[in-house]
């Protein structure tokens, strides 16, 4: 067979500046993470080959017996993972997840009561470019101002004056612990559905660091390649109840064929979180994560809710660098080889492709083995070039930043092969 590299010289090429990118890089962007080898060697596997519409022993095609065993696996151990009755792990991503659960039990129309996007909530919590804006009638809370906390008074009320039909709650950009006991509450008392988006925080769930949504919320989705550390893809949990709903909102309702390599991947995936070093990875990502944010904090900035229980939080620039949008920041960034995002904050006063908060996360440092020895110097390397942009000292800020992100690229290598 003729190798990637004579075949598609193109490709071939992007992909080894990807892989150099990746192993020189340091990677903050909290929804990213760097997978395991058997992971993608699953992914890679001859199971792309392979049509499977349908369920284990209830497929469209022959030829399903070891495709069956494998998605039996994939489900038992999500199970497993999460205390769910339910699992279904077909959706291609968070969004398809997301897609299914709404279509599963909601009519056209029906209101929606969902995290407002600019204090953290998901494109696919009701915003008006998304299909889950376009066909639901979406309502929304967010945090407080004064704390940066979710607002869950705020929200009660909300709910009680709008009697929707589902609470959605979970987030892309919420530093803090969600109190799933406490929505359940609200979600029951005005007889709505709760559903819980843990994409961001499963692999902390799944590991026993941030409160499990179950028992309280009848749905849950995530993604598998944030936190989890698997391969991209999404899925679904719910109650036995609406198991049946949710399997065909998602095929045939949402999708057509599942990807069988990423359900294996998946698979994999599940087993390394059941593994108790996951544990201990997942702590330490919450520790990464803190000792981070503490030496922002020492350097003058300041962060949305002022600090972080999870594996990521959010600086709001326009406390100590009132004149840096984040766009620029993260810009500059990028040439120093630190690659995070920006993002809204709660109120924000810029235009979203502008924004004010840099979002930064410890999922990928962490599965590259730093640990809070290390976050100095990441502080140090951003600081030094954020407080540079614009001045004469931008050059030489560059150059040292670069070169303390290319030293701990260097002791920290990925465990990869191009
Ligand atoms: N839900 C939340 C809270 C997310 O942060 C994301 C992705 O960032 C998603 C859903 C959607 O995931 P995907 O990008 O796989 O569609």
């Amino acid at each position: 067979a003729t190798p990637l590299r004579t075949l598609d010289p193109e490709i071939y090429s992007a992909l080894s500046s990807e892989f150099a990118r990746q192993q020189s890089h340091i990677e903050l962007i909290a929804s990213e993470n760097f997978t395991y080898p058997a992971v993608m060697e699953a992914q890679g596997s001859v199971l792309t080959n392979k049509y499977a519409e349908g369920y284990p022993a209830k497929r469209w095609y022959g030829g399903c017996e070891f495709v069956d065993k494998i998605e039996t696996l994939a489900i038992d151990r999500a199970k497993a993972l999460f205390g769910a009755e339910h699992a279904n792990v077909q959706p291609h991503s968070g969004s398809q997840a997301n897609f299914a659960v709404y279509t599963s039990c909601l009519p056209l129309g029906a209101k929606i009561l969902g995290m407002n996007l600019s204090h953290g909530g998901h494109l696919t919590h009701g915003n008006p470019a998304n299909f889950s804006g376009k066909q639901y009638n979406f309502v929304q809370y967010g945090v407080r101002e004064d704390t940066g906390l979710i607002d869950y008074e705020e929200l009660a009320a909300i709910a009680e004056r709008e009697k929707p039909a589902m609470i959605t709650v979970g987030a892309s950009a919420y530093s803090r612990v969600i109190d799933f006991a406490r929505m359940g509450e609200i979600a029951r008392s005005v007889g709505a559905l709760l559903f819980a988006d843990i994409a961001h925080i499963a692999g902390l769930v799944a590991a026993g660091v941030h409160p499990s949504p179950f028992p309280h919320a009848d749905f849950v989705t995530t993604t598998t390649h944030k936190t989890l550390r698997g391969p991209r893809g999404g899925l679904i949990m719910c109650k036995a109840a609406h198991a049946k709903a949710i399997d065909s909102a998602m095929f045939p309702g949402g999708q057509g064929g599942p990807l069988m390599h990423v359900i294996a991947a998946k698979a994999v995936c599940f087993a390394e979180a059941l593994k108790p070093d996951f544990k201990t990875y997942a702590q330490q990502v919450v520790k990464n994560s803190q000792a981070l944010a503490k030496a922002f904090v020492a350097r003058g900035y300041k962060l949305v809710s002022g600090g972080t229980d999870n594996h990521l939080f959010m600086i709001d620039l326009r406390h100590n660098l009132p004149e840096l949008t984040a766009k620029k920041a993260q810009e500059t960034l990028d040439l120093a080889h630190i690659t995070l995002n920006k993002n809204t904050v709660p109120f924000e006063t810029r235009s979203p492709f502008q924004a004010s908060g840099l979002r930064i996360g410890t999922p990928a440092i962490t599965s590259r083995g730093l640990v809070e020895s290390d976050m100095d110097e990441i502080a140090t390397a951003i600081d030094t070039v954020l407080k540079a942009i614009g001045t004469d000292g931008e050059t030489a800020a560059l150059a040292s930043a670069k070169e303390r992100a290319a030293k701990l690229a260097a002791k920290y290598p990925l465990p990869y092969k191009l």
